[in-house]
């Protein structure tokens, strides 16, 4: 996995959340053209984990930007709801042409095509076996599992079901979670449905293993050097490793 943008926020030096799993597959689009270019061409996949701005922002203008050279269709993989919030609020003819109801140049096929996940059903995508489960974030978000060896949380509320899984499956020994927040925000963190260091200490109360490598991401760029103080006055810090833009973990 290379990580084309491992932060909550867009900076000088902070990219938002897109995560290439080879060249045919990736999971959100907060980073797919200053990252992949021309690359963006070969994409086959892209799966999404919410719709909010931060994960989806380049892929209306990715659509536009690469169309004419676009030689096969993009397929969207997302739950239902994410979809319905895609069509009614970007691609609905008024902010942004329904590029799921315009064929591509030289091909009948349609430019998007939208596949609706369901929770905890595993599908196959590319070259990858991938199954969400609810994150608790927003509406018809979710996290997933990567060939039952990495669980990637995205933005998360505390979710009971990242740490059942890691409990029951020894063969899961990778996490990617999210800190957006320092600690000093938790009220703001509950209500936006994201974690902070000490949010995280609790629920990492509930995993029962220590075999697991845990890394960081989602974090908002502004408060990085906070939230890396606060990690280290709980003793996380070396628990723990934060993604950066360009990072890459291989998976299993
Ligand atoms: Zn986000
Ligand atoms: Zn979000």
């Amino acid at each position: 996995m290379k990580v084309l943008g491992a932060f909550g926020s867009k900076t000088k030096n902070s990219q938002l959340s897109s995560y290439l799993l080879d060249e045919k597959t990736v999971i959100d689009a907060g980073n797919l053209i200053q990252s992949l270019g021309n690359d963006f061409l070969k994409l086959d996949n892209l799966l999404l984990t919410h719709a909010h701005f931060d994960h989806i922002v380049d892929l209306p203008t990715a659509i536009d930007t690469f169309y004419a050279r676009l030689e096969k269709p993009l397929n969207i993989f997302a739950t239902q709801e994410v979809i319905n919030i895609l069509k009614e609020n970007i691609f609905n003819n008024k902010i942004w042409p329904d590029f799921s109801n315009i064929p591509l140049m030289n091909h009948s096929a349609n430019t998007i095509i939208f596949h609706a996940l369901e929770y905890f059903k595993e599908y196959s995508i590319g070259n990858f076996r991938l199954q969400p489960y609810p994150n608790f974030h927003t509406f018809g978000s979710c996290g997933y599992v990567i060939n039952e060896a990495l669980v990637f949380t995205s933005d998360t509320s505390l979710c009971y079901h990242t740490w059942n899984f890691l409990n029951q499956n020894k063969n899961l020994k990778q996490l990617i979670i999210e800190v957006s927040f320092p600690s000093s925000f938790n009220h703001l963190a509950v209500l936006s449905k994201h974690l902070t260091p000490t949010l995280l200490q609790n629920e990492l109360e509930y995993l029962q293993r220590d075999d697991v490598k845990i890394y960081i991401n989602h974090i908002k760029y502004e408060y990085i050097d906070a939230i890396i103080d606060e990690l280290k006055a709980i003793g996380l810090y070396k628990r723990v490793a934060l993604l950066d833009d360009n990072s890459e973990i291989e998976i299993g």
